[in-house]
């Protein structure tokens, strides 16, 4: 039997993009499509269209497509410019049904005899409009909601969910969390508290005994199968929750002594996010399904497995089982799951389990991508016209600029030494105070000049060795990005998470230029320096040449995880959100907009009060404007502009 649900959907690509990035004149959309692969990690809902733009068809029907700069447009007229970030509810929507038909198709395929029902784990993203419209499309299903925390737990409290939608409430607990997990029952919630550590046992047991209406219990075990790769440590021995199997026995020992086995309902594990392996999903469901048997057969009145998150997205699009990918698609997965548990629970004779999954990445990953402009390039470089040797330059001047005129096919990996010795020559006259720094100027510019012809060739002739691909290190530049990457897309940093990013336009010409992105923060860590690769991860991303048009790229797939991990570095806020949706016939509309924070709000986080600071503000005027040197209007302008801008936004508006 195969779980694999049609032919193997991976093809391999070869590196020629990147070169032919370099050497072809000429530029098709399809070259851009195989460069940027949306093709590959699109998921179907992102593609090049022939005008060279970026399409998005978040309901994946191909002519209910809108270009991305067409959103941007509409939100200029606005007056919401970049950074923000735009939200596709169709996409989520999309995801959801696609989640749930793929479970069922499982389950049909396998003959599963039992039900499904799945909850959103709320970390993944609390974003009020996210979970309000994952829920609005998930209430055909029942679709119900995971919390980890007493905020998490409040909110869900709070929502309507359809009657017996699931609510599950994992994560650490005091009293107030049980008892307030409990009033759930009475709203009509089909709440099952999950005990994550044996002394929950204890906990849940003196609280419920008050209650008049106590839920279902679940227990998160701890299994020796886990995941792999960034967030491995979520499962196996070591993993922070669930309980081991002595454990398990001694929990289940002091909820008999309470009277309340008959409430123990499920059994929960989750062996940590992005799982890339689907060999791994399948070693932990077979030993929670054991479990399941074991407990089932011993009286304890379980009938639901939840196999926890975990579901990978492929965010370099190459299908394999590296951190930034998985080597499985959405049926195999269910199927996997849907298989495994079905084989184990018919060999031990007991009835199949009510499956919950809690996929978080999978559910909201696509569904939300961050729009930015470019701003510019560093280092700026001199026209070459401007460095060419004059009469009495030095002898290396004008060495560099014959070399630059004589370089080919045949000779340019000595031309490329020779040019190498000259400006190392150049850098030590230079410190012997013999150069000027007018000659200095030229002969970096003629040598980077050179590097690049070198590169061309060096591409050209497939010469791939070290030596020309530190050369694509030396000459790539640093493009400025109106944006914090601690803010929103933090996992770049805190676990060198690679998302897709590509141009937004121009994709029918040809990238010349290439480097890496850099943000608007302080901090020397905000560059993305790390970008997909089909087969391996690039130091630098293909983008074209900056002109007087705003030149706008995208980052995909952010909705998981990025929008509460992103911290207030250097005091940049939350960016500005647009909701969008797309009509029969493709045309957008912003339904929803929630403008970013304003320098006032984040000023306030960090406790600084509006008003004492414009007290502030206003006493040192006044001092100056005493002692003769401001006068009262200039004082007067000055307060305004400060007032204007505690409501602006906290990016560079221009
Ligand atoms: C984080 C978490 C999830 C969600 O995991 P994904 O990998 O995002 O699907 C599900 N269940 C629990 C208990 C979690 O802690």
């Amino acid at each position: 039997m195969s779980l694999r649900s049609g032919p193997h959907r991976r093809q391999t690509f070869f590196r020629v993009t990147q070169v032919a990035a370099v050497v072809s004149p000429r530029w098709s959309t399809e070259e851009s499509a195989d460069l940027y692969g949306p093709d590959r990690w699109g998921e179907g809902y992102f593609r090049v269209g022939a005008d060279g733009s970026l399409l998005v068809t978040p309901t994946r029907e191909p002519d209910r497509a809108t270009s991305v700069v067409e959103i941007v447009k509409q939100l200029a007229a606005r007056d919401i410019h970049p950074p923000f970030t735009v939200r596709f509810p169709q996409i989520l929507e999309d995801r959801i049904r696609r989640i749930h038909e793929s479970f069922l198709r499982s389950m049909d395929e396998f003959d599963y005899k039992s039900g499904l029902r799945l909850v959103y784990p709320m970390k993944v993203n609390q974003r009020k409009e996210v979970v309000q419209e994952l829920l609005r499309s998930g209430d055909p299903w029942n679709y119900g909601l995971e919390v980890g925390s007493k905020p998490e737990l409040l909110s869900a409290l709070a929502l309507e969910t359809p009657d017996d939608a699931l609510l599950i409430a994992n994560g650490f607990k005091d009293t107030e969390f049980v008892e307030l997990a409990a009033s759930g029952v009475e709203l009509g919630k089909n709440v099952i508290v999950v005990l994550d550590k044996l002394d929950e046992a204890h906990l849940v047991t003196k609280v419920l005994k008050e209650q008049p209406h106590k839920p279902h219990l679940g227990i998160r075990v701890k299994l020796a199968a886990r995941g792999h790769g960034k967030w491995a440590e979520s499962g196996g021995e070591r993993a922070k929750f669930g309980l081991t199997v002595p454990e398990l026995l001694h929990a289940l020992e002091i909820l008999k002594k309470a009277g309340l086995a008959d409430r123990i309902k499920m059994i929960h594990f989750h062996i940590g996010s992005q799982v890339s392996d689907i060999k791994r999903i399948h070693a932990g469901v077979q030993e929670a399904a054991r479990i399941y048997c074991k407990l089932h057969r011993m009286g304890i009145p379980v009938d639901t497995v939840d196999v926890g998150g975990g579901m990978g997205v492929d965010y370099d699009g190459s299908g394999t089982a590296s951190s930034a990918s998985i080597n499985y698609d959405m049926r195999e997965y269910t199927n996997t799951i849907v298989y495994t548990l079905r084989t184990v629970a018919d060999e031990e004779g007991v009835p199949h389990p009510t499956i919950v999954s809690e996929s978080g990445r999978a559910v909201v990953a696509h569904q939300s991508m961050l729009v930015l402009e470019l701003l510019k390039r560093v280092p700026e470089e001199m026209p070459l016209d401007q460095a060419l040797p004059a009469e009495g330059d030095h002898r290396i001047v004008h060495e560099l600029n014959e070399s630059l005129g004589g370089i080919t096919l045949k000779n340019y990996p000595e031309a490329y030494h020779d040019a190498l010795s000259s400006r190392d020559e150049a850098m030590q006259r230079f410190n012997l105070g013999v150069l000027s720094l007018s000659e200095r100027a030229k002969a970096e510019t003629l040598f980077r000049a050179i590097a690049a012809k070198v590169l061309k060739f060096a591409d050209r002739d497939d010469n791939l060795t070290d030596e020309f691909l530190d050369l694509r290190k030396m000459l790539q530049h640093k493009f400025i990005a109106n944006f914090s990457l601690f803010q929103s897309t933090p996992d770049v940093w805190g676990v060198r998470q690679v998302f897709p990013i590509m141009p937004l336009t121009r994709l029918d010409k040809r990238p010349s230029e290439f480097g890496t992105i850099v943000d608007i923060t302080c901090d020397s860590d905000g560059e993305i320096r790390r970008f997909i690769d089909v087969v391996d991860v690039k130091d630098t991303l293909e983008l074209h040449e900056l002109d007087d048009d705003p030149y706008h790229i995208g980052i995909f797939l952010t909705g998981a995880y990025q929008d509460t991990l992103g911290d207030f570095h250097n005091l940049f806020g939350r960016v500005h959100e647009a909701y969008v949706t797309l009509d029969e016939n493709g045309r957008p509309s912003v339904d929803r907009l929630v403008e970013g924070d304003t320098v006032e709000e984040v000023l306030w986080l960090v406790n600084w009060e509006r008003g004492e600071l414009m007290d502030l503000m206003r006493d040192q005027l006044r001092k100056k404007a005493r002692s003769g040197l401001l006068t009262d209007e200039r004082a007067a302008e000055v307060i305004e502009g400060f007032r204007v801008a505690l409501d602006g936004y906290t990016y560079l508006e221009e």
